[in-house]
């Protein structure tokens, strides 16, 4: 089984576009939903994962957040996993010193989400997890205001021998269908030929339309949130919906917006 685990809603930058923010102050500052910011009071201690992660079929956990490295334990966490188990995560790697700590023995994938605001610390993680034998991946998120910025980052990191997978941002009101924006985001394509680079083109073009009645989520892949509960997949988990204890529901109602289920589950119309 394939398992999302945000094991704290806690992160240490705060991004502007970034999904857990859904309200924003009245001077346009970062907010976190009341959800969140209760959810940061419940995180489960090291202990009650492992115990649990012993009763479950040997899986592999998709580490993700907030950011997973602010979780307290989490060098514990990972050095105490059952054996079978693996794991991957997606990190802004800038908890360097956290980072360092980690037993990387057990690790099939880093991917570091690089944020245009994320400063020197971004290329020392990336350089910390390297020289430990583990390549990490980065991922670059594309705004339109942020075409160049992406451009010169990817073409820095891709030099740099990093694998570079890129994708589009979804953001609620926006769509990349308007023709001055598919003109962007195809024109940013051809920048990037020459570039040994990923480019994922399978995320939506816009934030809404995309509801699926089926997938395999709840079933061979699931999400573990902070405060213990079990869900069908991230979209469930960022709508507060628990997997009812009478099984999977059948029909999707929630907007498959995350790129986590899309990667995981390829769903169906
Ligand atoms: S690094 Fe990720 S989780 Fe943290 S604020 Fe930015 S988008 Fe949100
Ligand atoms: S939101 Fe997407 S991944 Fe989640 S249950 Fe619905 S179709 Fe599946």
């Amino acid at each position: 089984m394939r398992i999302l685990f945000v094991p704290t809603w806690k992160c240490n930058l705060q991004c502007s576009y970034c999904s857990l923010r859904t309200t924003t102050g009245a001077d346009g500052s970062y907010q976190l939903s009341d959800r969140m910011l209760e959810g940061m009071r419940k995180d489960k201690p090291v202990d009650y994962w492992l115990s649990l992660f012993e009763k479950l079929p040997a899986s592999q956990l998709e580490l993700t957040g907030g950011d997973p490295t602010m979780y307290e334990g989490l060098v514990g966490l990972i050095a105490g996993l059952p054996s079978g188990w693996t794991w991957s995560i997606t990190s802004n790697t800038l908890r360097v010193e956290v980072v360092q700590q980690l037993d990387l023995s057990k690790c099939l994938n880093w991917t570091a989400s690089y944020h245009y605001h994320s400063g020197s610390l971004f290329n020392a993680g990336l350089l910390s997890i390297k020289k430990r034998g583990l390549h990490p991946s980065v991922t670059l998120v594309v705004t339109p205001e942020k075409i160049t910025s992406a451009y010169l980052k990817a073409r820095e990191l891709s030099g740099d021998g990093y694998r570079v997978n890129i994708h589009r941002a979804l953001l609620p009101g926006f769509s990349w269908k308007d023709e001055q924006y598919t003109d962007l985001w195809n024109g940013f394509k051809r920048m990037l030929q020459g570039l040994t680079v990923n480019i994922i083109d399978n995320i939506p073009m816009d934030y809404t339309g995309n509801r699926y009645s089926r997938c395999k989520a709840g079933r061979d892949y699931m999400a573990l949130g902070p405060e213990g509960n079990e869900y069908r997949c991230f979209a469930h988990l960022l709508a507060g919906q628990p997997m009812s204890v009478t099984g999977t529901p059948d029909t999707c109602k929630v907007d498959c917006v995350c790129s986590y289920d899309i990667d995981n589950n390829k769903p169906e119309r």
